[in-house]
């Protein structure tokens, strides 16, 4: 065996600590996939989640595991849990999902923040937040880095969810600050798979479930507005590894995707790689829809030696087996 000196040992022990963590949020889209992968680590996971966006059917895979508990409660209320971890997810996040969920949105964001805060600040635990990259609005800045502040619009449609993120990164480094609390700041960008909701109205489950029914795809505009779209298990990767890395701590870290590419663009990839002879339908542009967005991925490439890894067919393609499966099943219930 190769020696190893104390600083190493220690760090070794580190990471290979089996942890006690909460998950909020746990049983939406990128929330199961988290709570499966830190299982399959052999950490202790409590998932909260009220179900409001989130699924009991994505939790199949990990819902009788020993390691698992699943708590049925609204991240606005207060919780007694002594855990190593926090990890915030739970929010609305889709346009379709904050703009009917305005109030509830916002609340999660400010009080949720507040009250899982708090279980870390008294627990010593380590903070992790599920920001955005709507904090940075409709950037005026490409690529985005985090020192960019934004061009947030604080009174618009998009703003409950934008302006309440924002907040949550003030209340997080502001405990960083006052208390001493391990916190790390993620500002996620476009993220896809397997999980997302049918209907939640995001880009990709709307043109490829269009796609695979022979409709025509519904681009919002004239499709020129950019995004960069990053599967999720390269996300959950980089989740885990804010999660475990010491020089994270105190830092904000964009984890996304930075092959940019336009709404039309990527309807013809999707049409291509479907097989799908669907045309292609415009539809107006949602006020405040944010025209560019690429994320800066050096910190996360300097500070957690991340970068995602999945290319857009291969995503692409598992995402659409996904909805194919999701599409049968409904039909074999007779839903259509
Ligand atoms: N979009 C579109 N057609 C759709 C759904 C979305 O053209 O059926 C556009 C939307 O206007 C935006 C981009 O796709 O420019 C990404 O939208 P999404 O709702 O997925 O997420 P956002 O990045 O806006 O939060």
């Amino acid at each position: 065996m190769p020696m190893v000196d104390g600083c190493e040992q220690a760090k070794r022990e580190q990471e290979g600590r089996k942890l006690r963590i909460l998950v909020t949020g746990g049983a939406g889209f990128i929330g199961s996939h988290l709570c499966e992968r830190l299982v399959s680590q052999g950490h202790e996971v409590f998932c909260l989640d009220n179900l409001c966006t989130g699924n009991m059917e994505n939790l199949e895979e990990v819902k009788d595991s020993p390691l698992f508990r699943l708590i049925i409660a609204d991240v606005t209320e207060p919780l007694s849990l002594e855990v190593d971890a926090v990890i915030h997810l739970a929010s609305p996040a889709s346009p379709k999902d904050y703009g009917r969920l305005v109030v509830e949105t916002m609340l999660a964001n400010s009080l949720g923040t507040y009250q899982t805060l708090e279980v870390a600040r008294k627990g010593g635990a380590r903070y992790l937040l599920a920001s955005t990259s709507e904090v940075y609005g409709d950037p005026l800045k490409v690529p985005q880095d985090e020192a960019y502040h934004g061009n947030v619009n604080p009174v618009g449609p998009r703003s409950c969810y934008d302006e309440s993120k924002r907040f949550a990164e003030a209340l997080t480094a502001s405990y960083g600050r006052i208390h001493g609390l391990e916190a790390v700041i993620m500002r996620i960008f476009n993220t896809y798979g397997p999980r997302m909701r049918r209907e939640d109205g995001r880009v990709i489950p709307n043109f490829i479930q269009q796609a695979l029914a022979g409709e025509p795809l519904t681009v919002y505009g004239d499709g020129s507005q950019t995004r960069s779209f990053c599967y999720i298990d390269d996300l959950v990767e980089g989740i885990c590894r804010a999660l475990q890395s010491e020089e994270a701590v105190g830092e904000v870290i964009n984890l996304g995707s930075d092959e940019e590419m336009t709404v039309l663009e990527l309807a013809e990839t999707i049409r291509k790689s479907l097989g799908s002879s669907s045309g292609i339908t415009f539809l107006p542009l949602p006020e405040d829809d944010p025209q560019r967005r690429r994320p800066h991925l050096e910190k996360a490439r300097r500070i957690l030696g991340w970068e995602p890894k999945t290319s857009l067919e291969e995503g692409l393609r598992k995402a659409a087996e996904w909805f194919r499966e999701e599409l049968e099943k409904e039909k074999g219930r007779g839903g259509g």
